[in-house]
């Protein structure tokens, strides 16, 4: 299993919208949670102009390098029309990329879909430009400032002695079972927001909740901050809205475990971290 979670890359971000573009710079290109390639890799500028693929050298932002080459994102989406490459999943890309492209590649995506979804201002309607100085985007008519949305989502492992709870979402496409999740409402605290997801989806009251570690996950744009929560009170009683099954398991019986998230999931590192230490 590949291991990439918040594994350290090559990749650096910088923002610079004043970067001057060489052939060798690297372009990040989406397409409905897709990733554009070219030979097992995100195309070169020169790649494109090889091919005679068009490409809007003005609409490009920096934000970042690996090594000696630049990265860069669209300001704002091409028409798929106008691109002629292979394109693949960004969630499963890390298979096929460079660990360092595929830090950059969702980083882009989350850029790239901000930029595009606030190309206007949505208090005048008038034009978005990049600011200069920080990732921010200004209105060039009433100068208000917006930048990159994040949405804080909690996820937890409950434990009960050496039990743990995990659950198949209602979207699981391969039968995963995992962690419970949600996203953060406004005015709760991260413990309040994971004990009322795990009441709503499966029924149970938690405590001791304890923070473990956080991850971007930029699909399109939120922050996975993840926890660790025993078990208080009640039976598992799926919603069947979110949660399809979920049931306890024996972390001392690892063969009996069901299908897990991939390695560069929280939720999968939380489940590992949590056998590691209490499996017999
Ligand atoms: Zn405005």
């Amino acid at each position: 299993m590949m291991e990439l979670f918040n594994k350290k890359t090559e990749f650096i971000f910088k923002h610079n919208v004043d970067a001057k573009k060489q052939s060798n710079d690297l372009l990040f290109i989406f397409e409905n949670n897709e990733v554009y390639i070219f030979r097992n890799n995100v195309p070169a500028i020169n790649d494109l102009v090889k091919n005679n693929i068009q490409c809007d050298i003005d609409n490009l932002l920096c934000f970042g390098t690996i090594n000696s080459q630049q990265c860069f994102c669209l300001k704002n989406n091409l028409p798929a029309s106008n691109i002629l490459l292979d394109k693949v999943l960004l969630k499963t890309s890390y298979s096929i990329l460079s660990e360092a492209s595929y830090q950059a590649a969702v980083l882009a995506n989350h850029l790239s879909h901000w930029l595009m979804t606030h190309k206007y201002c949505g208090a005048c309607k008038g034009d978005n430009n990049v600011c200069v100085n920080e990732l921010a985007l200004q209105c060039a008519n009433c100068n208000l400032r917006i930048y990159p949305i994040i949405s804080p989502c909690v996820i937890g492992l409950i434990y009960k002695g050496n039990e743990i709870l995990l659950a198949q979402a209602k979207q699981s496409l391969n039968n995963i079972y995992g962690c419970i999740s949600g996203f953060v409402n406004p005015g709760e605290n991260l413990e309040a927001a994971l004990a009322r997801e795990v009441y709503e989806e499966v029924g149970l009251n938690i405590h001791n909740i304890k923070y473990v570690t956080s991850q971007h996950w930029p699909f399109p744009n939120s922050l996975m901050i993840g926890f660790t929560a025993e078990y208080l009170s009640g039976d598992i009683n799926v919603d069947t809205v979110e949660i399809s099954d979920a049931a306890w398991y024996d972390i001392d019986s690892p063969d009996k475990l069901p299908n897990l998230p991939s390695g560069i999931s929280v939720s999968r590192h939380l489940i590992n971290e949590f056998c590691t230490r209490y499996a017999k």
